[in-house]
């Protein structure tokens, strides 16, 4: 298949793009490269640069590459700057999403997997969650999201648009040479990981009176191999709806630095600082969905694992991409 992706310069699509290459897909990543790095994609894809807000450049890639499926990671997805910027997350998230929508029913293509998150769930009912539990996001982050799925829906219902909506848990782990670099660097592991490296003196742990066993925040994180895969088997298989994708094991913010502490080495201080807005106490995964009708198994379930990689990526690339 010929297959557009959408934010392939990113952490969790440069490895998709990979993998689908591998798989003797061929890829065409668009990509503003804002928060995407160059050097991520993979030199066998093609990239076209533009922006998902800008209709025209989105409709005129869609004439020219005539795609057969899309995968659309290209989003802002941080929770802190969504609570702080909300019309910059539905502006891109949701309306750049709808132009992509219009570009694919303007050349006919069906099949899309979406890079959505647990964050659509908000304050979960019941851990671990299952694609049944309600959503109502806790933050404009996940209501974007939430969003573009049910628009996602309307288009599947009218044109036949099939859309596979992935929700990742906390993406997490290096593939290869490829690894996590952000700027602002707001996630939990590549920041614990900064001072390992001496790059930080301490890493924050935000908020230590949450109603969980340690008083810290509790995700399940999932390697982004393990992520990868699900989208060459989402596209492959032939699927739509939700499937929520983590190890299903929660880990509290001092469990990871303890992790991290075995990994590295290095002792990393830890400052308490006070809750960041708009953060679920506990974000756990049932992934039984994506095992039973996708066929997926995380190979790298093992949290040690998935730091040790993070740490080696992080160790042989202090600077991230470098640009
Ligand atoms: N976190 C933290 N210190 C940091 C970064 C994150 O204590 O420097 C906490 C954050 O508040 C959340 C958890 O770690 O409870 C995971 O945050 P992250 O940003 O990695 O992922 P998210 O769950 O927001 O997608």
């Amino acid at each position: 298949m010929k297959i557009l992706v959408t934010g392939g310069a990113g952490y969790i699509g440069s490895v998709t793009v990979t993998q689908l290459l591998n798989r003797g897909h061929e890829v065409v990543v668009f990509d503003n490269l804002e928060r995407g790095h160059r050097p991520a994609v993979d030199s066998r894809a093609v990239l076209f640069e533009g922006d998902l807000r800008d209709r025209e450049r989105v409709l005129k890639v869609f004439e020219t590459v005539k795609p057969d499926a899309v995968v659309h990671f290209a989003a802002y997805a941080l929770v802190g700057e969504s609570m702080e910027k909300p019309a910059l997350y539905f502006r891109n998230n949701v309306g750049g999403g709808i132009h992509l929508i219009e570009g694919m029913l303007s050349v006919g293509v069906r099949p899309i997997v979406f890079s959505s998150t647990c964050a659509v769930y908000g304050l979960p009912e019941r851990v671990p969650i299952t694609e049944q539990e309600t959503c109502k996001p806790a933050n404009p982050y996940g209501e974007s999201k939430r969003m573009f799925e049910k628009i996602l829906e309307w288009h599947g219902r009218r044109d036949g648009i099939r859309a596979v909506c992935l929700r990742y848990f906390n993406a997490a782990g290096a593939s290869g040479r490829r690894g996590e670099d952000h700027d602002p660097e707001t996630h939990l592991i590549p920041n614990v990981l900064k001072v390992a490296l001496g790059q930080a003196p301490a890493v924050s742990i935000f908020g230590t009176d949450y109603p969980t066993p340690d008083g810290t925040c509790i995700r399940d994180f999932i390697h982004i191999d393990d992520l990868a895969l699900a989208h060459v088997l989402a596209l492959e298989k032939k699927v739509s709806g939700a499937f929520n994708l983590g190890n299903g094991s929660g880990y509290s913010v001092r469990q990871v630095i303890e992790a991290a502490r075995t990994v590295t080495g290095h002792p990393i201080p830890t400052k308490v600082a006070s809750r960041r807005p708009g953060d679920p106490p506990v974000l756990v995964a049932d992934a039984g969905r994506a095992k039973r009708e996708l066929g997926w198994e995380p190979q790298i379930p093992d949290l040690t694992d998935i730091i040790r990689s993070a740490w080696e990526w992080a160790r042989q690339h202090p600077k991230g991409y470098g640009e």
